[in-house]
């Protein structure tokens, strides 16, 4: 769930908290990020005079491709915040960007979760660390003992110079 009625703890007094489970087996957090793994984690609540602070610690994994050889990888995240979701009440004004609990005192983090785990995902992923990337000549993943399909074209760290010193000759 993602959602949570927390009537009872906007009733309560400042400084009472409640834990709660993130667990989304429905995994649809964003439409462009493909989850490889339900978001699971807890949401520590604590009432304030004016909302409720939400610490949230949750983990999933995600799909991407490997930036160098394009490789499809499965990313484990890591999500991690503490963000104030405000109450209306009479003569508040709330800012439209923050986050609330809605008239129906309901707690919905869908939308910070989407915010935190778009930071999360890395620009640049890898397959691994060392990832060679693709061949230039042949474009095929690079990995140990790539044999190249186009036997007729140098590879190898000396390739480029060779190539250079066949046009300079
Ligand atoms: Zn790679
Ligand atoms: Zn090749």
């Amino acid at each position: 769930m993602l959602a949570h009625n927390i009537a009872d703890l906007i009733q309560s007094s400042a400084g009472t908290t409640l834990d709660l489970r993130i667990d989304d087996s429905r995994a649809d957090v964003s439409p462009e990020i493909e989850l490889a793994e339900p978001v699971v984690g807890t949401a520590r609540l604590h009432r304030t005079q004016s909302g409720v602070i939400v610490q949230v610690q949750a983990k999933t994994a995600v799909r991407l491709e490997c930036s160098r050889c394009l490789e499809p990888i499965v990313q484990p995240l890591q999500i991690k915040f503490d963000e104030e979701f405000l109450i209306e009440a009479p003569g508040v004004e709330i800012d439209p960007d923050a986050f609330q609990v809605d008239e129906h005192h309901v707690l919905d983090l869908r939308e910070a979760l989407r915010q935190y785990l778009t930071l999360a995902v890395p620009l640049a992923p890898l397959c691994r660390p060392n990832c060679a990337g693709l061949c230039a000549n042949c474009g095929a993943p690079l990995v140990d003992g790539h044999e190249c399909v186009r036997a007729d074209f140098p590879t190898g760290p000396f390739a480029a110079l060779s190539k250079l010193k066949d046009q300079t000759q």
